[in-house]
């Protein structure tokens, strides 16, 4: 029977013999493996009970079982909700309760804290460890290694994916077939993927990025990964010559530009490194460009949309931009108030409409209404500027933006100014309650190594070039920005630190 996404998966493989991956620990997958194990996970998620359209919530390590266990969802016509490792005991509680999966899938020395958890919700608990071990996998492993998809058309839903909480309690997105394979597609012709590709992939698979972004692109373009535990600069640098692409978030670039090793020889073979999850420094961009040669090619989007930009294959991958909308996804910057377009050059609220939006917060209808304009174009909650030339820029996000003295302030046009100066490593600029100005600008800066630059040298080296009332009002000096797991720089948290900064 026709299962939308899984049928584009399966049209893409060129023979079963195929690599599909290649473990950090020696272990060789085939195409042909894959459709036998997520054929018999299938059966196994029927024999716990999951019927279409429920959901299989999973919090297991990082393997390729994991990846089975997401396309055994689709063949059962299940919904697969990963869910980040680092979540606690309370936070799944919260979770489960608000997704109410039928299943949960976990690890194996978990499943004592969480089957009770699961069981409180109504759900079943099976498991499945790092190596591939579990009830799960002891199921199916007994099982013949065929199924008959279930039917799904491109509207059923595929997944709930939690965003990242970078700015709030975490959001179920409800993506549908079509949303995944429409921006898999596209992906693999705007980056020109072929079956002759090989991705090191080295992201968590819970979020978009290592899930949908890396893992659906090699899947609908027959190509191979090398399927890394997690993040090893120094492995990665000895993976290059025998890949063709990285995906990372900036925080793998940077990692590596500090490894040994790395240079244009060790970086010969590969054709593509893209950036994506956060904001790349144009610094980054410009280092990494002279040791290897190569333009870090950035790309913008959120678990709600999938991607909505990149700079392109050909012609210029701009430093500090996020390149182009898509084919098929129309974005415009829009006034946050009334939703109408602006003129280019004029900073305002990302919006973005095409087949890679959402269907729609789990649960949470009145949020949904929220952030769709009456028109249909989602309000991603980034503001952007999109420049003469058609590259959008991202200026930081809605919520993180400054209000100080009645003034609009963005922090990253600051952050940028802070940020090239040299003695400064990176910086967040936030705002703070001020009894004068509403929000105080506050510079939260890290050092270069050796570094003892102040905060008057800071202020005083950006003045000549930003306006007085985006000055920070305090400079304050910490070792290492908070970040999540997705290297995004968690400003509430910042916020929340230092609200009482000005009294
Ligand atoms: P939450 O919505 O729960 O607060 P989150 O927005 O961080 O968390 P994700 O969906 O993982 O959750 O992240 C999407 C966001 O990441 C985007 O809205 C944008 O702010 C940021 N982002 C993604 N790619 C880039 C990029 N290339 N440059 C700058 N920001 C980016
Ligand atoms: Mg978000």
């Amino acid at each position: 029977m026709s299962n939308h996404l899984f049928d584009a998966f399966r049209d893409s493989i060129s023979a079963p013999e195929r690599t599909l991956m290649e473990t950090d620990d020696g272990r060789s997958i085939r195409y042909g493996d894959m459709l036998a194990r997520s054929a018999q996970l299938a059966q196994a998620l029927k024999h716990f009970g999951v019927e279409p359209g429920d959901r299989v919530a999973v919090q297991v390590e990082k393997s390729p079982d994991c990846i089975f266990l997401y396309l055994a969802c689709l063949r059962a016509g299940a919904v697969f909700l990963p869910l980040n490792t680092a979540y606690t005991l309370t936070e799944l509680g919260y979770f489960f309760g608000d997704a109410e999966p039928r299943l949960v899938v976990c690890d194996p020395a978990r499943a004592g804290d969480i089957a009770p958890l699961a069981q409180a919700s109504g759900a079943v608990t099976a498991t499945l460890g790092r190596n591939g071990e579990g009830s799960l996998t002891d199921y199916g492993a007994q099982q013949p290694p065929n199924f008959d998809d279930v039917a799904r058309g491109p509207d059923d839903l595929a997944a709930i994916l939690y965003t990242s909480g970078t700015t709030g309690r975490s959001k179920g997105a409800m993506l549908s077939h079509e949303n995944l394979a429409s921006n898999a597609r596209v992906l693999v012709e705007q980056w020109r993927f072929t079956g002759e590709d090989v991705l090191i992939h080295a992201l968590p698979i819970f979020h978009t990025h290592g899930l949908f972004v890396a893992t659906n692109v090699t899947l609908m373009a027959g190509a191979s990964m090398l399927f890394e535990q997690k993040f090893d600069a120094s492995r990665i640098v000895s993976l290059l010559p025998r890949a063709t692409v990285l995906m990372g978030v900036p925080t793998f670039y940077t990692r590596l530009l500090q490894q040994e090793g790395l240079d244009a020889q060790a970086a010969k073979n590969i054709r593509l490194f893209i950036s994506g999850s956060a904001p790349l420094l144009a610094e980054t961009h410009k280092a990494w460009r002279e040791l290897t040669g190569h333009a870090i090619l950035e790309r913008y989007g959120m678990t709600e949309t999938n991607m909505n930009t990149s700079n392109p294959y050909e012609g210029e991958r701009r430093a500090g931009t996020v390149g182009f909308p898509l084919p098929g996804v129309s974005l415009r910057v829009a006034d946050p108030d009334s939703g109408a377009a602006l003129a280019r050059g004029e900073a305002g609220m990302i919006e973005v409409k095409g087949p890679n939006v959402f269907c729609g917060y789990w649960r949470m209808p009145e949020k949904t209404k929220a952030e769709f304009r009456s028109d249909g174009f989602f309000i991603t909650g980034d503001l952007g500027i999109i420049d003469a030339d058609g590259y959008v820029h991202i200026v930081g996000r809605g919520k993180d933006l400054i209000i100080s003295g009645g003034y609009n302030i963005y922090p990253k046009e600051i952050e940028s100014e802070i940020d090239a100066l040299a003695g400064v490593s990176e910086s967040a600029v936030i705002g703070i309650a001020h009894p004068d100005f509403g929000e105080g600008v506050t510079a939260v800066v890290v050092r270069a190594s050796a570094s003892q630059i102040t905060g008057a040298e800071i202020v005083g080296a950006i003045a000549g070039r930003l306006a007085k009332y985006k000055h920070p009002k305090q400079v304050i000096f910490v070792d290492e920005l908070p970040r999540n797991t997705m290297g995004k720089v968690q400003k509430n948290l910042l916020r929340d630190t230092y609200k009482g900064l000005y009294g």
